[in-house]
């Protein structure tokens, strides 16, 4: 492919820098079509259960080495199969998994990830909170993170904000909050050019000159948003030095206090040795290790991290006709849908009321007040009054979230992967329980084996798909 003229200049003079770096085959990769990937959701699947999920799609068992949870597939794979729509795998190019394991989130921990669409490394930090403590995830584009809101739909994490904010805002709003801030960075995407030619052209407008005063000036922001003792992965799919090395070695001159941590050797990661620009930074090179192109290091702050309690604070008075709506969907929840591990599982607050909307939310979200926030906490369904009666109808956010252990037996429905049926309930219609051991009315969970996809509602054998519209497959 033709690569812009700037971009080869700078590439020569940075293999003329770092002879270590092998210089061949890099420009032949750009005419190679890119790898693919999927990463198994950490809190939906079991490591154990991924081989037979993977032999479901026809795929081979083939990790990527720098990933836990992330395997390659073959160029023919659809993305949008029955296990994706259950948000068992979110596809991702492969070496775009690298900074959320680098990262490595742990329960109550909580996580800022400032460039968050589409969500891929969102969703991963949100699962391995494993519902407990806090990921915001925020995106600057309005457009963007309606595609964020689904993924992190889909993924089923509960314990979320969606943000669309300037950085500047957050730390304004959020200093010193943070445990782990992700900045996956908007950049010049040299390491992107052989997937989107989109990104040769931006990269005329918008080269490494444009961006890295912007990236500047977000990595100032999460020294804000980061407690003492709290950790950054920065991130970025482009080659330029002066968007990577360059632009943490300034951050950490103009921050005293940060360095940066070292991970061990990786197969098809590239360590910046010591005596580089940055020792312990990494990098995937396109002709060494087949991902495409992509910078990523970890950053400690010094000082001793303290612990945030998150804890719910009412901070919204509640009209009664939310009470009654609440009422209903916890009962709903109680009788018709949770086992005696779900009734365990749900969290002991009151459900908080947005308009007509119901919600999950176990932090304090005054502390969001003044950002613009998309989505808080988890969506649990709305209610409306109709004829002088209060009814409520479930999200499908609320199915996602729930786990196959959480759910009665007589009211989850499980098809196998192969079964039309999952297909025609994806397409909005209605479908048949002549199999199942089902209860003959009421409201049920319908998914592909283990995987809830979303709710319907049972009489005798027949199911009224409760599929939201926008999500219907065509
Ligand atoms: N982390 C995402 C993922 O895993 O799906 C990809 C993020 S993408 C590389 C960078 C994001 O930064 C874009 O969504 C872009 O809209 C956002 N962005 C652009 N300018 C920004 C700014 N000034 N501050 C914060 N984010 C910005």
């Amino acid at each position: 492919m033709k690569l812009p003229e700037k971009f080869a200049t700078e590439m020569e003079g940075l293999f003329a820098r770092h002879p270590e770096i092998a210089r061949e085959g890099f420009y032949e990769s750009f005419d190679l079509e890119g790898r693919r990937g999927v990463r198994f959701s950490c809190s939906k699947t079991a490591p154990d259960v991924r081989p037979s999920l993977l032999k479901d799609l026809s795929e081979q068992l083939s990790p990527v080495p720098w990933c836990s949870c992330g395997y390659y597939i073959s160029p023919d794979m659809s993305n949008r199969n029955p296990y994706y729509h259950a948000g068992v795998y979110y596809p991702q190019e492969p070496s775009a998994m690298l900074p959320a394991e680098v990262i490595a989130v742990k329960p109550g921990e909580t996580v800022l990830d400032m460039c968050a669409a589409p969500g891929g490394k969102a969703c991963r930090m949100g699962e391995d909170l494993h519902g407990s403590g806090l990921l915001v995830a925020n995106e600057i584009s309005f457009e963007r993170s309606k595609a964020l809101l689904r993924n992190i739909e889909r993924s089923g994490i509960p314990n979320v904000v969606i943000l669309n904010e300037n950085p500047d805002n957050i730390a304004r709003e959020l200093p010193g909050f943070f445990d782990k801030i992700l900045i996956d960075a908007p950049c010049s995407g040299e390491g992107m050019f052989r997937r989107d030619p989109r990104a040769c052209r931006s990269y005329e407008e918008y080269g490494p000159a444009q961006i890295a005063p912007v990236q500047k000036s977000i990595l100032d922001a999460a020294d804000i948003c980061l407690k003492d003792g709290g950790e950054i992965v920065y991130s970025t799919c482009t080659f330029c030095e002066d968007e990577d090395e360059g632009q943490i070695a300034a951050f950490m001159a103009s921050h005293p206090g940060y360095e940066v941590i070292c991970h061990p050797e990786i197969k098809g990661v590239t360590h910046n040795a010591e005596g580089s620009l940055l020792p312990g930074s990494m990098r995937i090179w396109p002709h060494i290790s087949g991902g495409d192109g992509h910078f990523c290091v970890h950053l400690r702050k010094s000082g001793e991290r303290r612990i945030t309690k998150l804890s719910f604070v009412p901070s919204y008075k509640v009209p009664a006709s939310a009470r009654r709506g609440a009422d209903l969907a916890r009962e709903f929840l109680l009788s018709d849908i949770l086992s005696e591990d779900g009734i365990r599982s749900l969290p002991d607050v009151p459900f908080t009321c947005h308009g007509s909307g119901l919600f999950l939310i176990e932090f304090d979200e005054k502390l969001f007040e003044h950002l613009k926030t998309v989505k808080t906490g988890l969506y649990i369904g709305d209610f409306k009054a109709v004829s002088n009666k209060t009814v409520f109808s479930p999200s499908n956010s609320l199915a996602l979230w729930l786990s196959r252990r959480m759910i009665r037996e007589d009211s989850y429905i499980a098809l196998d992967y192969g079964d039309d049926r999952v297909i025609r309930y994806l397409k909005g219609e209605t479908i048949t329980a002549e199999d199942c051991r089902a209860k003959k009315n009421g409201s049920v969970v319908i998914g592909v084996k283990d995987y809830p996809l979303g709710f319907g509602k049972i009489s005798g054998q027949t199911i009224k798909n409760l599929y939201p519209k926008a999500w219907r497959i065509m």
